[in-house]
C-alpha cells in the first residue's frame, strides 16, 4: 500500500485525505491545532463553554465539490435540500425573497429576480439583464478587471450593484464586488445560477459544519487505515535532491511517506520549506497573495428572533445574518443564537465591540420588530484576520497549481489555482485536484517502472555461454 502524508486539517487537507484514501493510499494527516476543520473549526463560548460554529451551517449549493465530498464521506443526509431554503435580501427596511422553487437555470433565475420586491422595477429589469449577460456572455474577461468594473460594463448601475450583486457576491465568494477578479466571480455565479433551482441555491446543514467534518469525513479516513494526528506542527519539509524525504514534526521526530500534500496557507507553506526552496521562484511567487478579514458578531437572545435561516444585508457594509439555533454540537441548544458576518470595512474596524453588537441588534430590530422584546443574554465578537482568500484582480499569476518542482510534493488550499475564487468550494476542489494529480503521477510512475521491467526482461542478454570444461 502506498503511503501519503497530508499537512493541514482544514477543508482542503481533509478533501485531499478523503480522495487519497478513496484511491487506496494509507493517509496520515497532520494538523497543528487540537481539532480538525482549520478555518471551519468550532469556537468555544467563553460564557457557557458550549461549542459554537465559527461559520454558519450553510453553503451555496452551486457547490458541487463540497456536495461530492459529502457524498463520498456519507454526510449527505445531514444536509437539507437547497430547494427548501429561500434567501432573504434585506435592503432599506424592505425584505426581498429569492425563491428557489423555479425551474433550474437561467429561466428560473430570471423569474426569481424579477419578483425580488426589495428593489425597484427598473432595477429588477437591470438585474435580470445582468443575470442573462453573465450566464450567456462568452467574451474572455481579463483577470486584471474587478467584478465591479465588469458589472458596470454589462450595464449594472451602482444601486443594483449595492442592493443585489454585492450581497450575493459576499455570500457566494466571501468577497465584495470590488475585491474579486471578474472572471472568477463570473465563473462562480454562472455555475451557481446554472445548477440551482432559482437563484443561487443555498443548502443548509443540519449540524454545524465543523461537526460534519469531524464525524463523517474523519470517520471515512480512519475507516481506511488512515491516521489523523492533531496538535502536531510540521516544522520543516526535508527535501534532498529535489525529493521530499520526510516531515520534521515538533517533538515527534520525522514522518516519512511516499508522497506529501501541503494543504496550508501560503505563509505557512513558505515557513516550512527549507530556505533554498522558499526562495525558489516557483514557491516565492505566492508572497503577494493575501486574505480578507471578516468580523463575526454572535448574539445570544433568550428566544428565537430570526424568522429566516439566512438573510443577506444590502447595507453599505454588507453582511450575512444567519440563525438556525445550531451549535457546533448540532444539538439545537441555542435557538436564540444569531450570527452576523461583516466584511471588515475601515468603518467596521473603527467600531468597538459594544458598538458592533449594538449596531447588529439595531439592524435586526429594523427588519424583525419581534427582536425588540427579546433579551440579549450575551454576545461574542470575533475578528477573523485571515478569513477568506483574497482572489483580487491580477492575483491569478501568483496562484500555484497543485504540482511542484519537488518530485513527490503536491499543494492544496483555497489559494491554489482551482479556477474558483477560494472559499469552501475552492478548498474542497484543491484537495481533490492534488490527490488526483498525485495518484496519476504514481500510477504513471508505476506503469513506467513496469514498462522498464518488461523492457529489461525482453532485452535481457542471453545467458553467458558456460565455459567449456576440459573433459577427462
Ligand atoms: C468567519 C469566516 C467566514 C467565512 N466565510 C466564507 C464564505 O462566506 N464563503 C466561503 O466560501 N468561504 C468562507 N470562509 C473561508 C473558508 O472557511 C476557507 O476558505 C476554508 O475553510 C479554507 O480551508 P483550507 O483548508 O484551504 O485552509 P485552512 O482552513 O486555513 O486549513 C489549513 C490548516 O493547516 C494547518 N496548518 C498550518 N500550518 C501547519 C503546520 N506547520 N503543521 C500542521 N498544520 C498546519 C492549520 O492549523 C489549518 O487547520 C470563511 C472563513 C471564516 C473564518
Amino acid at each position: 500500500m502506498q503511503t501519503a502524508a497530508v499537512v493541514g486539517g482544514g477543508l482542503s487537507g481533509l478533501a485531499a485525505a478523503i480522495s487519497l484514501a478513496d484511491h487506496g493510499y494509507q493517509v496520515t494527516l497532520v494538523e497543528r491545532e487540537s481539532s480538525l476543520g482549520g478555518r471551519l473549526s468550532s469556537l468555544s463560548d467563553p460564557r457557557t463553554g458550549a461549542p459554537i460554529d465559527r461559520w454558519p451551517p450553510f453553503w451555496v449549493d452551486g457547490g458541487r465539490e463540497l456536495g461530492r465530498l459529502l457524498e463520498k464521506a456519507g454526510g449527505r443526509d445531514l444536509v437539507e435540500s437547497a430547494d427548501s431554503a429561500d434567501l432573504s435580501l434585506l435592503s432599506r427596511s424592505r425584505i426581498g425573497v429569492l425563491k428557489q422553487r423555479w425551474p433550474r437555470g437561467v429561466l428560473g433565475n430570471v423569474l426569481s429576480v424579477s419578483r425580488l420586491s426589495s428593489v425597484t422595477w427598473p432595477d429588477r429589469l437591470r438585474a435580470v439583464a445582468g443575470v442573462i449577460a453573465l450566464c450567456c456572455g462568452r467574451r474572455a474577461i481579463p483577470d486584471s478587471l474587478s467584478f465591479y468594473r465588469h458589472l458596470r460594463q454589462i450595464g449594472q448601475g451602482n444601486r443594483i450593484i449595492g442592493s443585489f450583486w454585492n450581497p450575493l457576491c459576499l455570500l457566494t465568494t466571501g468577497l465584495l464586488v470590488e475585491d474579486i477578479s471578474a472572471p472568477l466571480a463570473v465563473a462562480r455565479f454562472r455555475s451557481a445560477f446554472e445548477q440551482s433551482a432559482g437563484t443561487i441555491g443555498v443548502a443548509h446543514s443540519r449540524v454545524g459544519l465543523s461537526r460534519l467534518l469531524e464525524s463523517r469525513i474523519a470517520g471515512f479516513i480512519r475507516a481506511r487505515e488512515g491516521r489523523l494526528s492533531v496538535s502536531r506542527t510540521v516544522q520543516r519539509v526535508l527535501i534532498v535532491d529535489g525529493e521530499v524525504r520526510g516531515l520534521e514534526i515538533q517533538d515527534a521526530g520525522v514522518l516519512r511517506a511516499d508522497a506529501y500534500v501541503l494543504a496550508v496557507p501560503p505563509r505557512d507553506l513558505l515557513s516550512m520549506l527549507p530556505e533554498q526552496w522558499a526562495g525558489h521562484p516557483h514557491f516565492a511567487a505566492v508572497r503577494p497573495l493575501g486574505y480578507r478579514p471578516l468580523t463575526a458578531v454572535h448574539l445570544f437572545f433568550d428566544r428565537q428572533v430570526l424568522p429566516w435561516k439566512l438573510a443577506i444585508s444590502a447595507e453599505p457594509e454588507g453582511g450575512l445574518l444567519t440563525a438556525r439555533g445550531l451549535t457546533a454540537s448540532g444539538s439545537g441548544a441555542n435557538p436564540g443564537h444569531v450570527a452576523a458576518f461583516f466584511p471588515n470595512s475601515p468603518g467596521t474596524f473603527d467600531l468597538t465591540r459594544e458598538e458592533l453588537v449594538e449596531r447588529t441588534r439595531r439592524f435586526l430590530v429594523d427588519f424583525v420588530p419581534g427582536a425588540r422584546d427579546a433579551r440579549l443574554r450575551h454576545s461574542l465578537v470575533i475578528s477573523h484576520e485571515h478569513a477568506v482568500f483574497l482572489a483580487s484582480p491580477g492575483s491569478q499569476r501568483a496562484r500555484l497549481g497543485c504540482e511542484t518542482p519537488v518530485k513527490n510534493l503536491w499543494l492544496a488550499g483555497s489559494w491554489t489555482d482551482t479556477g474558483l475564487p477560494g472559499g469552501l468550494e475552492g478548498s474542497a476542489k484543491s484537495g481533490r485536484l492534488a490527490a488526483e494529480s498525485l495518484d496519476l503521477s504514481f500510477r504513471h510512475g508505476a506503469k513506467l517502472a513496469c514498462c522498464l521491467r518488461t523492457c529489461r526482461t525482453s532485452v535481457r542478454p542471453s545467458p553467458r555461454p558456460t565455459p567449456l570444461r576440459p573433459t577427462g
